[in-house]
């Protein structure tokens, strides 16, 4: 039989502070890969009936862990441990020296099964006819729940939970996150706690209200409330309640930089950004594991070129973004790699001046970059290369049309050139017309620092042949700096 559902959302917002188990009754099997997920959920306990059934240890444990829930605790245990005796005596559960019988199970929503419960698969059946959720320690097949992990911060609390795959995992990720989390965040969420209701009455729009907290939670308010000074805070956040209700609603833009892909290559800056967002405008390039590190709640609206039609023509994009900052909200308008380096950013930051909108520059890792990091090689290098020419090989009339090769040519250099692969062949070739040797070393990245990196080491002569059709975005490099990778790769192709 089923037992009803428990409560669900939001705990009471005066939760006492609990202590800190481990996830003890993880069930120890290996669920199946395709094993559905627990869902967890914050279980308010004030009023409601719990039985605890042995006297061991663990249930000691839990008895401390619901001492503060506001719970009415029974346990039941004929001979308690030391433990759970202090426990009993620190809490105001009632003791019964005695083992349960059914009607001990009326109108409980939790029961807890210790290890030493001599008959546990009837203890569970009875709870269960009773309707009431069931937690066995070590014994899987009788838990309808698990105990998570939990960080205390209260009222702040954090629960960790790998559904049984891996309890070592939780606690040692809990572990990490006491180490991270400071103390004082449980002063800090108290303090949003006694703000929340007049702050939610000062600004009745979501939105708003939600830019008000992440102002304040990057701001003094919460600076002072972390340092234990809650009065100072009190009155930092009720002078800027007062300057934001009465200004009207305020939006900005932030270019954000991505990147090459690789999330990790993000900027701290570009995440906060990106975290804050109402709407995030993005080109196909950023790609989608940078997307998710986004606000969940934030609209995102592909604005990019693909095969060089575009989604969105440049004043579509432009009057969009300028339009929704106009009506207060942040958005992150999110570009691969840097947004200084061909990526329109010079029209965007006229359009936001003209509009009178604030925004903020994020750089971010041209692919260049990205590209010699993956290679292990300087674009720049104290002998070899003087110089590094940023270059596109698609220019507004043809394939590197208008660039003064010859010139390039002669004052040497890296030449990091972007979007060129497709018009590799005819790049080439002008370079050869303009004087640069074949034998000049010539390297493409294709998806630098994405998954199906591609790395083709070669020469100004070959390097078109080697590289063939691409998928994704792909950054040529051409100069002596390069000698070093395609020696080593010439080497290695003539051992194999
Ligand atoms: N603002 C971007 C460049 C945009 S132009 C930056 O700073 O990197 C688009 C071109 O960038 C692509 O055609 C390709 O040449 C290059 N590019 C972007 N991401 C890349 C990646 N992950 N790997 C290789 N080249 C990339």
């Amino acid at each position: 039989m089923l037992p009803p559902a428990p409560p669900e959302s939001t705990p009471p917002q005066s939760a006492p502070p609990e202590s800190t188990p481990p996830e003890s009754t993880a069930p120890e099997s290996t669920p199946p890969q395709s094993a559905p997920l627990p869902f967890p959920i914050f279980l308010p306990l004030a009023g409601v009936r719990l039985v605890l059934l042995g006297g061991g240890e663990e249930i000691a444990a839990k008895l401390r862990l619901l001492a503060g829930s506001g719970a009415t605790i029974e346990v039941f245990a004929r001979s308690p441990c030391a433990g759970l005796a202090a426990a009993i005596t620190a809490s105001s559960a009632r003791h019964h020296a005695r083992a349960w019988a059914a009607g001990d199970f009326a109108a409980a929503r939790l029961v807890f099964i210790g290890q030493d419960e001599p008959e546990p698969a009837a203890a569970a059946r009875a709870a269960h006819a009773a309707g009431a959720l069931v937690n066995a320690v070590d014994r899987p097949e009788f838990c309808d729940f698990l105990v998570p992990a939990i960080v205390d911060r209260a009222p702040l609390r954090i629960a960790i939970g790998s559904g049984g795959s891996a309890p070592a995992l939780s606690r040692d990720l809990r572990a990490r996150i006491e180490a991270a989390v400071p103390a004082a965040y449980g002063a800090l969420a108290a303090f949003c706690r006694d703000w929340r209701a007049r702050v939610a009455a000062a600004l009745p729009d979501p939105d708003r209200r939600r830019r008000f907290w992440d102002g304040a939670l990057a701001g003094r308010p919460a600076a002072l409330a972390l340092a234990g000074r809650s009065a100072a805070a009190g009155s930092e956040l009720a002078a800027a309640l007062a300057t934001h209700q009465a200004a009207p609603a305020r939006g900005r833009v932030s270019l954000v930089g991505a990147g090459p892909g690789d999330p990790d290559l993000l900027t701290l800056q570009g995440l906060r950004a990106l975290q804050t967002a109402d709407l995030v405008l993005h080109d196909c390039l950023p790609g989608p594991r940078v997307l998710e590190l986004a606000r969940r709640g934030a609209r995102r609206i592909d604005v990019g070129k693909r095969c060089g039609r575009h989604a969105m023509s440049q004043a579509a994009i432009t009057r969009l973004m300028v339009g929704h900052a106009s009506r207060g909200a942040h958005v992150v308008r999110l570009k691969g790699g840097d947004p200084s380096i061909f990526a329109r950013a010079g029209e965007e930051i006229a359009a936001l001046e003209a509009a009178g909108v604030p925004f903020t520059v994020v750089p971010g890792i041209t692919a260049a970059c990205a590209a010699a990091a993956r290679l292990a090689l300087p674009l720049t290098d104290r002998a070899l290369a003087h110089r590094l020419h940023f270059l596109t090989g698609h220019g507004e009339s043809g394939p590197a049309e208008g660039e003064d090769w010859a010139e390039l040519a002669a004052r040497g250099g890296t030449l990091a050139i972007y979007m060129g692969a497709r018009a590799l062949p005819a790049l080439a070739a002008r370079m050869l017309a303009a004087g640069l040797s074949p034998a000049t070393p010539a390297v493409a990245v294709e998806n630098a620092t994405l998954p199906g990196e591609r790395r083709i080491e070669a020469t100004l002569g070959t390097l078109a042949g080697a590289l063939g059709a691409c998928s994704g975005p792909a950054l040529l490099l051409v100069g002596a700096v390069l000698a070093r990778r395609v020696a080593i790769a010439s080497a290695r192709a003539v051992a194999a």
